[in-house]
């Protein structure tokens, strides 16, 4: 059986105005999805027109849960904010009459119950099992994080909690919120110490978590369905207490969790189709396709050597000759600067340039330039940037040394 106590305080804790605090609906029956109410403020928050409302059932952002969106007599809600008690509504545009009939967009709501207490059931489990208390609570649009309070977090941890978690979940626990007397707090064995002061509501499931809580949740603990840790990582954190380290686990829950169970799926298939073989061997596959691209790549490596070699004695036949340096412009293309060299050692910068030759810095790549004994001995160049000249692009560069031979050292 569900217990759902309900109780708020009666007069606004500090407001400028006098405007009456909001009953919040979602506090009694997180399952509403449509009420009336009277407007009692209107306002300017954010470049919206807002409305507060005498009661409500949109839940304000806060706790860590993003805000409930919908509609007030047909126009959008686009934010909800609590400020001293009273829910502000942020509209699309202007509200007319004092007369209101509410919408809340249930599927957006149902989705952050389902990921607000998976957070209860899996901190709970983390901490039950291995003593791993949780530090912050992130609901995102895509998936939710907690932030364990650790240093690390090993495979066999998180399986061992993603199954206690699961395993509260099927059992269909009745999940009880409620606020309670300052007496009552104080008996109760709280995972998550209260935020707020004043009175405080408590979110509970028998023989399994008590915290602090304002959000919304399920009735019961199968109404998060299927809980699943996607990944974690270790995360510094200042607020962690242990050395400032932390682990960020993401996870998913519910509905989230089968459309991510949905497309992991599809992808697999089409894997497995495109590997020619059935989605059991797609692992096996992967890894021989490794390993033959690997082998192509190292035979690559061996021809492409054997290539330059040959093609250097080549060359070394046909090179002009200059100074100390036999030159032959590789590419005819001046956007490849592509340049075979060779020498019997490396020229000094000092020399001039003999007429109608520049210097130019390269870099080399591939093969580096070698020379012995005055034996030349021919290496693949690619030009790149640097250079001598006064001028500072390539494609300066190139513009002057159209028409122009270039004289090619290594760095
Ligand atoms: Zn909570």
């Amino acid at each position: 059986m569900v217990i759902l106590v309900y109780y708020q305080p009666t007069e606004p804790i500090s407001t400028n105005v006098s405007i009456m605090i909001t009953e919040c609906l979602y506090f009694v029956d997180a399952y509403l999805t449509r009420f009336s109410a009277r407007v009692v403020a209107r306002a300017e928050r954010g470049g919206r027109p807002a409305v507060a409302l005498d009661q409500s059932a949109f839940y304000p952002e806060g706790g860590g849960q993003p805000h409930d969106a919908g509609a007030l007599n047909d126009v959008p809600v686009r934010d909800v904010q609590v400020e001293d008690g009273v829910v502000w509504h942020m509209l699309e545009h202007p509200l007319e009459g004092d007369a209101v009939e509410g919408a809340i967009d249930w599927p957006r709501r149902f989705d952050h119950m389902q990921q607000h207490h998976g957070q209860h059931l899996l901190s709970a489990a983390f901490e039950r099992l291995y003593g791993l208390r949780t530090i912050s609570f992130h609901l995102g649009g895509a998936s939710s994080t907690i932030d364990l309070a650790g240093a690390a977090l090993t495979a066999d941890q998180a399986t061992a909690a993603e199954e206690l978690a699961n395993q509260v979940i099927w059992e269909d626990r009745p999940v009880l919120a409620r606020f309670v007397t300052a007496e009552e707090l104080a008996a109760l064995p709280l995972r998550k110490p209260p935020a707020v002061e004043g009175a405080i509501r408590v979110v509970s499931v028998p023989d399994f978590d008590h915290s602090a809580c304002g959000g919304t949740h399920p009735r019961a603990t199968g109404g998060v369905g299927l809980l699943h840790i996607r990944r974690w990582e270790r995360r510094a954190s200042s607020s962690s207490g242990q050395g400032g380290s932390a682990v960020r686990v993401e996870f998913l829950c519910g509905g989230r969790a089968l459309r991510d169970l949905r497309w992991k799926n599809a992808a697999f298939g089409r894997l497995a189709a495109a590997l020619s073989v059935g989605a059991e061997q797609v692992e096996a596959a992967t890894a021989r396709l490794r390993e033959a691209e690997e082998r192509a790549r190292k035979r690559l490596e061996t021809v492409g050597e054997q290539l330059i070699a040959y093609e250097a004695h080549e060359l070394i036949e046909h090179a002009e000759r200059t100074g100390e340096l036999r030159v032959q412009r590789r590419s005819p293309r001046a956007a490849v600067w592509r340049y075979w060299a060779c020498a019997p050692r490396r020229p000094s910068w000092s020399s001039p340039a003999p007429k109608g030759w520049m210097w130019t810095a390269v870099r080399c790549c591939a093969q580096r330039w070698r020379g012995s004994a005055g034996a030349a001995v021919a290496s693949r160049l690619w030009l790149k940037a640097a250079c001598r000249m006064p001028c500072a692009s390539r494609k300066r560069l190139r513009q002057r040394s159209r028409g122009c031979k270039i004289l090619v050292t290594i760095p």
